[in-house]
């Protein structure tokens, strides 16, 4: 099949099905952890389309008060006084809130808040100007007022609903019962109101269907990038966009003699240790067993290496048959009973063909714990720790080596496991 078939035939399926993650009908992310990272996502990458929609929303805003200073100038102070002492003040807070550092965790309800003040202060001004029932007309400004809800503030869908649909009630009774705006504009209002209330339920359910389905997709594309496809495990492309930055970001904070700032995560401050792994003799399984045997006994392994290793720990697969553990939270003397754990897991570790037939892998390890004397660049650290598998490579397989490094030299300390 050629490229350009698959691709589309993947863009047939992006298309045409439902993404089945997404709930239908509310829209939830049915991962809540994806829902929650989504709504921070789409939050703080927004920052600027929500200032926008809030300098709309005051153009709306002001234009309303120019028609009305035109049509009703004898009631321009009661209106003004909603305006300027309620509306107004909540918007402009909620266009300086989008400065506050943690606006994108409280995006939605600021801006439901403000939506909700401003509705009000739209009902309100409906009953001051109650003996006027022509006034009634004006506020099919609703209309954009609703499109504005859902098209612009970008509030979830279902928000979007139950406070655009409660609004769209709430002011066709309000002109029913209270302001006894006649029949025929009545009837005109609710329908423009009811027309653009539902128009904006379909634009928000859309903008946020695909806002969804753009970031699930990337979410999969980046995985796809930044993990090995057979086992799964962490690529080079992951050590060198994401453990590199880590890593150096803990190096500088040592430099700067606060060990403790530890990164974005609220781990507690040890050691960082780098474990390199590679298994003997490997060529050999593939050349007796073939090489669809040495890819299961290589998916085995990976297996086996993440349940030896905590969650916030990075594994990668270095490189054919070499393993790059990361470890972020290891005291050191920790280090060498760690490699020793997982050297006599793998030795133990049994294969069994159907016909059969038992294979037994074992590695070489080299490892090093971070602080490691003074050094400070990511790569000659790297170096130290393969020099450390060279060692056990070299001096007979089956065993680790841990670099240390003390009075200006480094040294290596056996480890073994058998
Ligand atoms: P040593 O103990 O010195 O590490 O010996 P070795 O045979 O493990 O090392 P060598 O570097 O000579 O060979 C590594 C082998 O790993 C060669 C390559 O065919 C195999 N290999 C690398 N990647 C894969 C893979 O994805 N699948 C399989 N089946 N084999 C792989
Ligand atoms: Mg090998
Ligand atoms: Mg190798």
């Amino acid at each position: 099949m050629h490229l350009q078939d698959i691709l589309t035939r993947g863009h047939n399926r992006m298309n045409v099905g439902f993404n089945n993650e997404i709930s239908p009908i509310t829209l939830r992310i049915k991962d809540a952890k994806k829902e929650k990272s989504y709504q921070y996502h789409c939050n703080s990458s927004s920052l600027l389309w929500f200032r926008l929609a809030i300098v709309l929303g005051v153009t709306l805003y002001l234009s309303f008060c120019i028609v009305d200073y035109f049509l009703f100038s004898t009631l321009l102070f009661d209106f003004l006084k909603i305006r300027l002492f309620i509306v107004l003040p909540v918007v402009i807070l909620s266009f300086i809130l989008t400065y506050w550092r943690d606006y994108p965790k409280y995006a939605q309800w600021i801006n439901i808040f403000a939506i909700v003040v401003s509705s009000s202060g739209i009902i309100g001004m409906a009953i001051i100007g109650r003996q006027h029932p022509e006034i009634s007309r004006s506020y099919a400004g609703l209309v954009p007022y609703f499109l504005y809800i859902y098209a612009f503030l970008r509030i979830r869908f279902v928000h979007g609903t139950i406070i655009g649909t409660s609004l769209y009630i709430i002011y066709t009774l309000v002109e029913w019962y209270i302001l006894k705006t006649p029949f025929n504009i009545f009837i005109a209002n609710t329908f423009y109101m009811g027309a653009s209330n539902f128009a904006g339920i379909l634009i928000s359910y859309l903008l946020e269907y695909q806002g969804k389905n753009e970031y699930l997709l990337q979410e999969k594309l980046e995985k796809l990038t930044l993990t090995d496809a057979m086992t799964g495990l962490y690529n080079r492309y992951y050590y060198n966009n994401y453990s590199c930055k880590d890593i150096q970001r803990f190096l500088d904070g040592i430099k700067k003699g606060n060990i403790r700032e530890r990164r974005s995560s609220n781990i507690t401050p040890t050691n960082y240790g780098l474990v390199l792994l590679d298994i003997d003799h490997f060529k050999k399984i593939n050349d007796t067993y073939g090489h669809d045997i040495g890819d299961s006994v290589l998916i085995n392994l990976a297996e086996l290496l993440k349940k030896q290793v905590c969650n916030s720990d990075d594994i990668l697969r270095w490189g054919g048959e070499e393993f790059l553990i990361i470890l972020k939270s290891i005291q050191n003397d920790d280090l060498g009973s760690f490699v020793r754990k997982i050297g006599s897991c793998i030795e133990n570790l049994e294969f069994h063909l159907p016909d059969g037939t038992m294979i037994q892998t074992k590695c070489s390890i080299g490892c090093l714990s971070i602080p490691f004397g003074d050094v400070d660049n990511l790569d000659k650290l790297i170096k130290y720790t393969d020099d450390a598998l060279y060692r056990s490579k070299k001096s007979g397989r089956n065993k680790g080596y841990q670099a240390t490094f003390s009075k200006g030299t480094c040294k290596f300390i056996e480890l073994m496991w058998h």
